[in-house]
């Protein structure tokens, strides 16, 4: 059921967009060892759409799936995290009409162990987060990197 937004689309903007019901991503953050925050990326193949790009885990949302829902279960996918170690605090929606991509934030206890898990994504990464915009980034997630970043879970709790 989940598998049902599996599809091209366009935007009102004109844009060809992956999920015929939008997409969704988990920006997840954790403590370094140092205790300064990292971000979770993940390398994209060079085959996907933007492809060869560093982005966020992430998906087609299904017809009735929320985007938390679906980010979490796109990451796990992608990353083989364990969406239970996982506190979501917000998320921001990128509307270009017809079409949205919702980044959802949240915060892990610690850098949980991630790796490629399937053939989209190349590597994984816990990036620290002053070092992303160094990075080769996915056109989406550059535009958004600037704002979402601001509104990341405070990990001094
Ligand atoms: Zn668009």
């Amino acid at each position: 059921m989940s598998r049902d937004g599996d599809g091209w689309t366009e935007c009102t903007a004109g844009h060809r967009h992956w999920g015929r019901y939008g997409a969704a991503g988990l920006l997840l953050t954790a403590p370094g060892g140092d205790g300064a925050a990292r971000v979770l990326l993940q390398h994209r193949a060079a085959y996907s759409h933007h492809g060869d790009t560093w982005g966020v885990p992430g998906g087609a949302r299904g017809r009735a799936e929320p985007a938390e829902a679906a980010a979490l279960r796109e990451a796990a996918e992608e990353t083989g995290l364990n969406p239970g170690e996982v506190v979501v605090a917000s998320s921001w929606v990128d509307d270009h009409g017809g079409w949205a991509y919702t980044t959802v934030l949240a915060a892990a206890p610690r850098l949980l162990e991630v790796h490629a898990e399937d053939r989209e994504s190349t590597a994984v990464a816990w990036v620290p987060v002053p070092d992303v915009e160094l990075l080769d980034l996915h056109p989406g997630f550059a535009a958004s990197w600037p704002v979402v970043r601001d509104l990341l879970p405070d990990l001094r709790g």
